[in-house]
């Protein structure tokens, strides 16, 4: 089963008029549940613009409580309880997660008709599900911050299409069928087993997402990825360089040499800051 990422939300503090504060849907080709890493405020907006449901929503991860990652994460909880979703939602974050969520849901007196489970994460932190394994790691920022790595599982290997071709078969549906790992009657009446036919599995793809964080090189351990969601607040000017520091941020110029040198296959920058809407005089 092949995922796909969707960015509901990629401007760093505030949000913009083009773009809502940090939230990343991790969606299976194949199944309306999805995962969602941070959760800035408005994210909910952003899902009803979308082709995600919060009734489907399955697993939230908080990098850290900083606002622009996670004060979308009570609107959210409360609006899934109006949608009428029964279905556990399971949610990780960091130390301090447990006491704000339940806290404004005691003081609203909301009810949530479906079980939530919070979990407290930290550095370490381990989880195997079907669809991936997710491990959590520190970031480097002005507070407890995570990322993490997910690795999703083997693909079945490719189809020899030489091999199908010796025996007679026809090209066609049946490959799709054979590529399956299916067994297939051929109209002359012969049996093939797909896996008969298929070379070594494919190694499961490895996929970074990063947490606010001024190190990228703290997902070295874990490389090469096949793909990285890494936030790059700032460009990358010597100015630029000094506000990372301070305030514990990437720039796009440190974090595409960080990547190169891990062998990051495809990266994508999120968690921009606003002012670089404004450059484009929107
Ligand atoms: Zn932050």
């Amino acid at each position: 089963m092949s995922h796909s990422l969707l960015f509901l939300g990629t401007s760093a503090g505030v949000p913009t008029r083009r773009r809502n504060v940090s939230a990343t849907a991790l969606v299976g080709q194949n199944a309306k549940a999805w995962t969602l890493f941070d959760c800035g405020e408005g994210t909910q907006h952003r899902v009803l613009a979308s082709r995600l449901s919060i009734y489907h929503l399955e697993r939230v991860f908080i990098t850290h409580l900083h606002g622009d990652h996670f004060y979308g994460l009570f609107g959210l909880l409360a609006s899934r309880a109006m949608s009428g979703a029964v279905t556990p939602l399971h949610l990780f974050g960091p130390k301090g997660s447990k006491e704000a969520v339940s806290t404004l849901l005691r003081l609203s007196h909301s009810r949530l008709p479906y079980a939530l489970k919070i979990e407290e994460i930290g550095p370490g932190f381990e989880a195997n599900w079907p669809d991936f394994r997710i491990r959590a790691l520190s970031m480097a920022h002005t507070v407890p911050t995570l990322g993490f790595v997910i690795d999703f599982p083997a693909r079945p290997g490719r189809l020899d299409v030489q091999k199908a071709k010796a025996l007679g078969i026809e090209p066609g549906p049946v490959y799709g069928r054979l590529k399956r790992a299916e067994r297939v009657r051929l109209s002359d009446g012969r049996v093939i087993d797909g896996k008969s036919l298929l070379g070594p599995p494919l190694p499961g793809k490895r996929l970074a997402i990063g947490g606010d964080n001024q190190n990228p090189m703290l997902f070295a351990p874990y490389a090469p990825f096949d793909v990285m969601v890494h936030e790059a607040t700032y460009l990358g000017g010597a100015k630029e360089r000094m506000l990372a520091k301070t305030y514990g941020h990437s720039t796009a110029k440190e974090l595409g040499q960080s990547a190169k040198a891990m062998g990051v296959k495809r990266l994508i920058l999120t968690h921009i800051s606003a002012r670089y809407d404004s450059v484009e005089g929107t």
